[in-house]
């Protein structure tokens, strides 16, 4: 038995065998080949193919024998894909006609593929394009004689362990198979950890050594709480591990009931509460928790983990389906945001010493001399349609400047008037700004002058304001979510926002911890935007206090000298109001 220590990321407690994920890098040749190595490229497709079929078809016969017929016709599912002749035709098109290599040609054939099954009529068809990012990784893999172990290969309940998990990798875990998963990068606000949360998916990040110590098969158990990670337990800890299980299955049923209620204070202020949401499958997922509405719509989830950008009506269909799911509650939909830890393949990134300082969120869309601001174009032009459909707010992620808002005002401006000329159905929007950068905090009361509301991103605003990048799990110690300074800004941004009587919410991680929902109550936050299940834990912390006690434990926040001492007196008050209920 070995006990690891990682960072807590995602709430749960579960046991199960390890599967051990690893991913080599590819790399695949750009530009043409000549007509010489045609021949030669077409066989490395073929054999890769068959390769592809054969892993695809142990797979298959393992899933059948451990969950039944039905999970295994989805991989069926993907072998029909994956053997249809059409298919077969697109790629080997890109060779002969096109001159790819055989690598490029799949790349290029799957992605020519998925395009077509999202055009047709046929709902089923239409939703079998997502699958062919797997089928495409899968034979792309093949095609290259590497051998990985794709993440749809682990055994049923299996804990994921692996170095780091892409957030589009952790989007894809189906929560029905997998029992949660340990890697040994990341942080608490990483995307990955994030994305945990999201699917309710217990999980432990920044946990060092893992990959060393465990094996394919090892016992393992997880709490995703306290961010500890048992190989091989003993029988008497293992025990234990179960029994902290049920308590907290036990105490996600109590979650549960809460979540009808409104979240209003002991004196009358009602607060709202929202979920963050980065798919349609989420915004569903979400309802039995009840949110007031969409505080965040990671809309750049749609665009990670495939070859191509997403078309304006795939966008559409995404963004309408999310609007109608929260009848008429409003759904804020954030600009594509990415760079730093979330790259697209669709956009070529520059390599960059530090990408989180670099060409990110709307950086990349709006600097002109990249040639973005089509990307940008479109999804507006999606949102606004799907805004016809009900209540939707745009906000632009990574704001540092003025002139960014007026830029992204102008062009929302310009697309309202292309649909109009058109002819198109669209709705009114909202338009507002993340304030994720110390700089956009500071010269928050001008911003304050020309956006409809604020929502406040405490995650970058943290590793900006202390110089402490999220991810990085060496410096975990010095991204200090209480660290005064960080409640100074988010003070200065709720009250220019209430100076100009615009909403102020806050979507970061921080809004989502208990020992905070006081001290940001008292400051005066209008919306709290979290993951579905950490709504309840926060409700049943506003509906025990007074905004006299919340007023209160915000001064001693902001008074404190260390966050460790901003903690411990919001950590107290919070203790003293729930010890009422
Ligand atoms: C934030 O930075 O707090 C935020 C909500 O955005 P993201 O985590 O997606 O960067
Ligand atoms: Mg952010």
């Amino acid at each position: 038995m070995q006990t690891l220590k990682g960072i807590a990321a995602s709430p749960g407690v579960v046991i199960g065998p390890a599967f051990v994920y690893t991913q080599p890098k590819l790399d695949i040749p750009e530009g043409t080949i000549t007509a010489d190595r045609l021949d030669a490229e077409v066989a490395a497709f073929q054999a890769g193919r068959l390769r592809a079929e054969a892993g695809l078809q142990a797979l298959v016969e393992r899933v059948r024998a451990e969950k039944g017929d039905d999970l295994a016709g989805v991989f069926e599912g993907h072998l029909e894909i994956l053997m249809d002749e059409e298919f077969e035709a697109q790629i080997l098109a890109q060779i002969r006609e096109n001159h790819l290599c055989a690598l490029a040609a799949v790349r290029a054939g799957v992605e020519a593929q998925r395009q077509e099954f999202l055009a047709l009529d046929d709902e089923y068809l239409r939703e079998r394009a997502d699958d062919l990012a797997d089928i495409g990784r899968r034979l792309l893999y093949a095609t290259a004689g590497v051998e990985f172990a794709s993440l749809d290969d682990h055994p049923d309940h299996a804990i994921i362990i692996a170095r780091d998990l892409t957030p589009s990798d952790t989007a894809q875990l189906d929560p029905a198979r997998v029992a949660g998963f340990a890697v040994e990068t990341g942080g608490r606000t990483s995307h990955t950890a994030i994305m945990a949360r999201t699917l309710e998916l217990p999980a432990v990040v920044g946990c060092v050594g893992i990959l060393d110590a465990v094996t394919m098969g090892d016992l393992i158990a997880i709490d995703g709480r306290s961010g500890d990670v048992v190989i091989a337990p003993d029988a008497s800890t293992e025990a234990a591990y179960r029994t902290r299980r049920a308590a907290f299955l036990a105490d996600r049923e109590v979650m549960l009931a809460l979540a009808a209620l409104p979240a209003t204070t002991t004196d009358g202020e009602t607060t709202m509460l929202g979920v963050n949401i980065g798919t349609p499958a989420d915004a569903e997922a979400s309802l039995p928790w009840n949110p007031d509405g969409v505080g965040l719509y990671r809309s750049e989830f749609l665009f990670m983990d495939r070859p191509g950008l997403p078309s304006e009506d795939e966008q559409f269909k995404a963004y309408a389906s999310v609007v109608k799911a929260m009848k008429g509650k409003p759904v804020v939909l954030r600009t594509l945001d990415v760079g730093g830890d979330k790259p697209v393949a669709a956009v070529p990134f520059p390599h960059e010493d530090n990408p989180f300082l670099g060409w990110r969120g709307v950086r990349m869309c709006l600097y002109k001399e990249e040639g973005n601001q089509d990307i940008l174009r479109t999804q507006l032009r999606a949102a606004l349609r799907a805004a016809a459909d009900g209540e939707m707010w745009i906000m632009y992620p990574m704001i540092s400047s003025y002139e960014e808002v007026v830029a992204v005002k102008e062009l929302l401006a310009q697309t309202q008037q292309e649909l109009k000329a058109a002819g198109k159905r669209y709705g009114e929007v909202k338009t507002g700004i993340m304030i994720e950068t110390p700089g956009a905090a500071m010269i928050a009361d001008k911003l304050a002058e020309i956006v409809d509301f604020f929502s406040i991103g405490s995650n970058d605003l943290t590793q900006y304001t202390l110089a402490a990048d999220r991810g990085n799990e060496r410096v975990s110690r010095c991204y200090q979510t209480f660290h005064p300074a960080v409640w100074h800004l988010v003070s200065a941004v709720i009250h220019a926002g209430r100076t100009h009587k615009i909403p102020v919410g806050m979507c970061g991680e921080l809004a989502g911890i208990e020992e905070a929902a006081l001290p940001l109550l008292g400051l005066g936050l209008d919306e709290f935007s979290m993951s579905a299940q950490s709504l309840p834990r926060i409700k049943r912390i506003i509906r025990a206090a007074s905004m006299e006690e919340a007023k209160a434990c915000a001064r001693a926040v902001l008074d404190a000298r260390t966050a460790e001492e901003a903690f411990a007196a919001a950590s107290s008050a919070m203790k003293a109001v729930l010890s009422r209920t």
